[in-house]
């Protein structure tokens, strides 16, 4: 000990062994999930303000952590950072812009941001070429559902008039409140065996809402008016898309919680059977 205490170079030494030791002892990081962002949530990102914060402190409850994606990501030779994460959460947002489904645009259309479906088409088919879990939320559904090949009602009180009505969105003056309604789920899906439920009250933002289905996808969850509030991807990888917001209210939702426990576990799943990439023959070293 007199030796330990009294030679600075052997507890210098002792002290780097004991933190090797503890960093062998700590356990992995878990999944990495890349969250895409908007122009917006870019700059205050760029600009050292906090982004996404409950998209960000859902997936982290659920064990994971968050890489995200900015427009520009899917510029050439620039999509290789999706090899660096597990999963793809696709957030809530702004409408979609409809030329991406084959329409004109509505006269009730609000904001669109072409950049951002862009990246997000980019992201979504190199995710899905992967095998990676996806999960869309509000905007980040009917996402999916356009990548699939389906259309949107690109405003719901006119587009889709079918009874009993149900508030998919309030707004008061320029502020867009929620509104709650309840939703009927599908025994056995995904979203039924996440949230253990097969009724559930959510929360409920949404302009726009699932109109034709998408190849390969099928409808798991219905408001009672019968608009689409989940959809699933019929086989393969983890695929789910849900109209409400889990990442608002997770912390007092456990339902909701458990759609990002499900997420997460299925992108373990999917870093655990990961091969490593290689790089391409001939291919420029990645940024
Ligand atoms: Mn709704």
């Amino acid at each position: 000990m007199t030796l330990f205490r009294n030679n600075p170079r052997i507890r210098c030494l002792a002290l780097i062994a004991l933190a090797v030791a503890f960093a062998g002892f700590a356990p992995a990081a878990g999944p990495v999930v890349g969250l895409i962002l908007n122009a917006e949530q870019a700059a205050d990102l760029s600009a050292g303000k906090p982004v996404a914060a409950r998209y960000v402190a859902a997936v982290e409850k659920a064990g994971g952590s968050v890489h995200f994606f900015v427009i520009g990501d899917d510029a050439p030779g620039r999509l290789g950072k999706v090899d660096a994460i597990d999963a793809l959460l696709i957030p809530g947002g702004d409408d979609i812009a409809p030329d991406r489904y084959g329409q004109e645009p509505d006269p009730r259309l609000e904001t669109v941001e072409p950049a951002l479906d862009a990246l997000e088409s980019a992201l979504f088919k190199a995710a899905r070429d992967r095998g990676m879990p996806v999960l869309g939320i509000c905007r980040g559904c009917q996402f999916i559902n356009v990548c699939h090949g389906g259309t949107l009602f690109q405003d719901i009180p006119t587009g889709y008039r079918r009874k009993p009505a149900v508030s998919h969105r309030r707004k008061e003056g320029e502020t867009y409140l929620r509104s709650d309604h309840a939703i009927t789920i599908r025994s056995g899906s995904v979203l039924a065996r996440a949230t253990g439920a097969t009724r559930l009250t959510v929360n409920s933002y949404h302009h726009q809402g699932l109109d034709r289905i998408g190849g390969g996808l099928t409808v798991t969850a219905r408001s009672s008016d019968g608009l689409p509030e989940a959809v699933e991807g019929k086989r393969g990888p983890f695929l789910l898309g849900v109209q409400f917001h889990p990442e608002r209210d997770f912390e007092n939702t456990p339902p909701f919680e458990g759609i990002f426990r499900a997420f997460l576990a299925a992108a373990e799943r999917y870093r655990n059977g990961k091969p490593t990439p290689k790089p391409r023959e001939g291919a420029r070293p990645r940024e």
